[in-house]
């Protein structure tokens, strides 16, 4: 091996005896998600006008409103997180939240509830 490789690699070698590891003891400690990342989608319900735009947007039908009973329903399972429901919300209530849903024994969706005087959640 050349000399000049030699001390390249010593110099690796010791730096990295002294570095932080690049990786993180998951489960161990909490996962670090990255700021901008497509983790999954989030509803301020408050702000939802029922117009049913994210409902069209969405390629893979994950999402279904209902303007009668007022309810916002979305299949975490059946989503890819392509954003589209985001970015075609005119009321900016959806948003893309980072870190995954945790994973579940049922594809159970979760339905938002929004009354004159009350709001909700519910699985099924
Ligand atoms: S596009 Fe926005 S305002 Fe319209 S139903 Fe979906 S979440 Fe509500
Ligand atoms: S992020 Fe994409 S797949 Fe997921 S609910 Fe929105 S439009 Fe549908």
């Amino acid at each position: 091996m050349e000399k000049t490789r030699l001390f390249t690699l010593a110099g690796r070698i010791t730096g990295n005896l002294f570095r932080k590891p690049a990786t993180v003891k998951y489960p161990f400690e909490p996962a670090e998600y990255p700021e901008r990342m497509r983790g999954h989608v989030e509803n301020r319900i408050a702000d939802c006008i029922f117009c049913g735009l994210c409902q069209r947007a969405c390629p893979s039908a994950a999402i279904t409103v209902n303007r009668a009973d007022g309810t916002w329903t979305i299949n975490p399972f059946d989503c890819v997180q392509c954003g589209s429901c985001v970015s075609g919300c005119p009321k900016k209530c959806l948003t893309m939240e980072s870190g995954y849903r945790e994973p579940d024994t049922v594809k159970a969706s979760i339905t938002m509830i929004k009354t004159d005087n009350d709001i909700k959640e519910a699985r099924d």
